[in-house]
């Protein structure tokens, strides 16, 4: 019989934890969320770093193995931005894109990338791995669709003519920056730490 484990996923966007288990189911994996009092200082430099803070401040608040991501929408055109600072572009979500179309407004290049970090610490907090996946794209001249979160709804991927937030959420689960770090996650996890 297959054992399961469980690890924790330290965030606290619920959305979040529904995604990657989503994209897990069959692995033998269950995502959990990290116990209440979950509030990391994400003030790394990079994905990575931030990934690992999140992850260790859930592994010992847990005292188990945990795994974070540290994702971002990067935008050729504005340098990168909003990258790191992603969640806090603006105060809500629509002010978030309404922000970045108007930076954008005049710009012919709309070239992006969604990234997506993830680190998985043991229960002391070492790192076990790290993993990056990429999603490139487009960034859409109006908003569209109302599935996912964040940026979706201004998010064409390349080889599509539509946004994330227009897709079902299984395809996004196929194509995004978090997907193709968790399946190489979820491979490392499968060689290195389920005993079969
Ligand atoms: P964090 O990884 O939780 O720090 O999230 C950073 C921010 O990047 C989120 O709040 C969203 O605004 C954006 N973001 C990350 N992943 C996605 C995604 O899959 N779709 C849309 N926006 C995303």
């Amino acid at each position: 019989m297959e054992n399961k484990i469980q690890i924790v996923f330290a965030t606290g966007n619920v959305h979040k934890v529904k995604e990657i288990n989503e994209i897990a189911k069959g692995s033998g994996i269950e995502f959990i969320l990290p116990p209440e009092g979950f509030d990391p200082d994400e003030n790394g430099k990079t994905f990575q770093e931030n990934s690992f803070i999140k992850a260790k401040d859930a592994a010992v608040l847990s005292d188990s193995i945990s795994l974070a991501d540290d994702s971002g929408l990067c935008v050729e055109a504005l340098n990168g931005e909003p990258g790191l600072y992603s969640a806090r572009y603006a105060p809500t979500p629509q002010e978030r894109i309404d922000k970045l179309l108007k930076n954008l407004a005049n710009s012919a290049n709309r070239k992006a990338k969604f990234v997506c970090a993830m680190t998985l610490v043991d229960k002391h907090g070492n790192i076990l791995n790290q993993e990056i996946g990429e999603c490139y794209g487009q960034i859409a001249t109006r908003q569209a669709g109302l599935n996912g979160f964040g940026y979706d709804p201004v998010f064409v991927p390349n080889g599509y003519d539509i946004t994330i937030a227009q897709m079902p959420e299984s395809l996004k689960n196929t194509i995004s920056h978090r997907s193709l770090a968790l399946n190489k996650m979820i491979e490392f996890i499968n060689i290195n730490l389920i005993d079969r």
